[in-house]
């Protein structure tokens, strides 16, 4: 009986992939003959693993920092490569990504689907718009969105924050999250929680 085949998700905060990581994926995917897909959460998907090379894979890259997809964790946010990287960029996102995972990257038992991400400018390429928290830069500070969704019936996120400070926008997320969790069972996208009369924001 052939072995059966997993993926191993390697989670890039940023979007970023470290060159020694890159490494390894390419040498495991060479003697393994693995798929590498790129997904659109930004992540790295390594294909048809074998279950038995799973804890191997993890095992090697997790000394260089890596982290794997896994139920309960932090949503890592999808982020625009933003400045200097891009010409429209009003900032680079790198470090409010960095401060969003410093702040609540620790928290367990986040419920599922839950998805965050920052856009460096308002053409919102990571799709602030369409995801269930988003963070924009603008001349004026963060704006903030949420109950934005992709998927087969889209929704465009209410903007609930205007020229925000980055501590306003991290406070926000944690409020936020702390509501998704109260009112969710397993999983829950936010969009349904916005017309809820405890919703701890209103649409600026
Ligand atoms: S959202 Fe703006 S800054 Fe970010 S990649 Fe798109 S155009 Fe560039």
């Amino acid at each position: 009986m052939s072995e059966k085949k997993m993926s191993v998700t390697v989670l890039l905060p940023a979007g970023r992939l470290p060159l020694e990581i890159m490494g390894r994926i390419h040498g495991f995917a060479m003697k393994y003959d693995l798929g590498v897909y790129c997904s659109t959460a930004q992540n790295l998907r390594l294909l048809e693993v074998p279950e038995s090379k799973v804890q191997e894979i993890k095992d090697d890259l997790t000394p260089l920092g890596a982290d794997f997809k896994g139920p309960g964790k932090f949503p890592l946010p999808r982020v625009c490569v933003g400045s200097p990287h891009c010409n429209l960029a009003l900032i680079d996102m790198v470090p409010l990504n960095s401060a969003v995972m410093a702040r609540f990257g620790d928290r367990k038992n986040v419920k599922a689907k839950l998805k965050i991400a920052l856009s460096a400018c308002p053409l919102c390429c990571s799709g602030v718009k369409t995801t269930d928290i988003g963070v924009v830069a603008t001349k004026n500070g963060f704006e903030l969105f949420v109950g934005g969704k992709g998927g087969p019936f889209p929704k465009i996120g209410r903007r609930m924050l205007r020229e925000a400070t980055e501590e306003e926008i991290l406070a926000a997320i944690g409020v936020l999250v702390d509501f998704h969790d109260l009112k969710t069972v397993t999983k829950q996208r936010m969009y349904k929680l916005l017309d809820d009369p405890a919703f701890p924001f209103t649409e600026v």
